[in-house]
């Protein structure tokens, strides 16, 4: 595989796998970060003397069907992807009505250097989720070279990100600047992180992190738990947790993970103090109490000031420190402090040279509300893709670039 800047585009079609997913109200764009993100590779490709063909996904069609069961709908259409590109790119923007059919074919056909075709929605073909090697053919035809530029998809072996990587020589296909900067940012955390190294963990469920975790265990130098997925570990020491969050059939898991924690010098800490409520509402009867000693009718919804004060002052001796998953229900005003504080700790200890990885969606989304993004080193665009990195499963995506 090439890098973007040794590839000669003059005069060349140029097909990018982008991450185009933006959130959409009522058929507007309510945040256009994601095609800001992806403007640097287009424009590059552009200037560079290309016609630009764009691929990405818009939402989940295919959980939502039609009722004669086909997949097509206006609500998923990347049309007003195009007209904001058009807005940003000041050049043509034109729109296929299919991913890779006729229509996709006549249109980049007729692309002139400088302008872009945006493809349909990659989720209205059924093929793109399986991997279908004619769509991802079809694709291919469609230009000279391939970029993949989209991080949050990498974990899939889809057509457009996967099957079509293998379709182009090595000469004529690279990964776009977004895309280089995530797998750098990684391999920072990754390999050799410096020490000491802080994961902070938290969000709800501690059976969808136990993978993370084992492989983190042995790199890190302490493991903060926080969210709902403290509970099972309060519950896993013999803690009295109430009405929290509980994945009973993964204790022993979480047993397991402790002790391999132990044998690789890593300090796992739990939260000593929870924001307890009655019920899981903003305005809920709350009160501060002991982690392993939650009245029954309580729930843990929040990581409570003792533990804030002892996370903090981890936080602030570290060198490395990678975050994922919310510390409370951030997303009630009344259990956001512990998440706020968290997010506080690392933007100081990054301040004063630490450096920090936020990856996984919830967490970037909350340092996004609390308006903390420039106080960290990184927020990953791919949380997904993120996680499964860290975890050490090679990303489909990359792998196919790389064969
Ligand atoms: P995840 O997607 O696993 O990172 O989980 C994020 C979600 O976990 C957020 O929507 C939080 O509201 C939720 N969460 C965090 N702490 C708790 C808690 N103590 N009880 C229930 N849900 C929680």
């Amino acid at each position: 595989m090439s890098k973007i800047q040794q590839i000669d585009f003059n005069n060349k079609k140029t097909i990018i796998r982008a991450d185009l997913n933006v959130p959409l109200k009522n058929g507007k764009i309510t945040d256009n970060s994601r095609i800001v993100a992806s403007l640097p590779t287009i424009q590059h490709v552009i200037n560079n003397g290309s016609a630009v063909i764009l691929m990405s996904h818009l939402g989940r069609p295919e959980k939502d069907l039609n009722e004669d069961g086909s997949i097509k709908k206006e609500k998923y259409s990347l049309a007003p992807v195009a007209k904001e590109l058009k807005n940003l790119l000041n050049t043509t923007v034109l729109l296929s009505s299919d991913f890779g059919g006729i229509d996709s074919q006549t249109k980049a056909s007729e692309l002139k250097s400088g302008q872009v075709l945006l493809l349909e929605n990659s989720r209205f073909e059924k093929g793109e989720g399986k991997g279908d090697e004619q769509l991802a053919s079809q694709l291919a035809k469609l230009a000279d070279i391939f970029i993949n530029d989209a991080f949050g998809t990498a974990h899939r072996a889809h057509a457009s990100t996967y099957k079509i990587a293998s379709l182009f020589p090595q000469d004529k296909k690279a990964f776009g600047f977004l895309m280089d900067k995530e797998l750098e940012e990684a391999r920072k955390i990754t390999e050799n992180p410096k020490k000491p190294y802080t994961v902070i963990l938290g969000g709800a469920k501690v059976s969808d992190k136990l993978q993370l975790i084992e492989k983190l265990v042995p790199k890190a130098d302490h493991l903060l738990i926080g969210g709902g997925m403290a509970y099972t570990f309060i519950k896993a020491k013999g803690g009295q947790i109430g009405k929290s969050l509980c994945e009973e059939d993964k204790i022993d898991l979480v047993l397991g993970i402790i002790q391999k924690a132990e044998e690789n010098n890593c300090s796992i800490h739990l939260p000593i103090d929870t924001i307890a409520a009655d019920e899981f509402k903003d305005d809920a009867n709350k009160e501060v109490v002991s982690t392993s000693e939650i009245p029954e009718n309580l729930m843990g919804l929040d990581i409570g000031p003792k533990t804030i004060e002892k996370y903090r002052k981890i936080i602030a001796e570290s060198v490395t420190i990678f975050w994922n998953g919310p510390m409370g229900v951030f997303e009630m005003s009344s259990f956001a402090n512990g998440t706020i504080k968290v997010a506080e700790a690392i933007g100081n200890a990054t301040s004063k040279g630490a450096y920090s990885l936020i990856g996984g969606g919830d967490s970037v989304a909350a340092v996004n509300k609390f308006q903390m993004g420039e106080m960290m080193s990184f927020l990953s665009t791919g949380g997904g893709a993120m996680l499964t990195l860290l975890e050490g499963t090679p990303l489909p995506a990359v792998e196919a670039m790389e064969k």
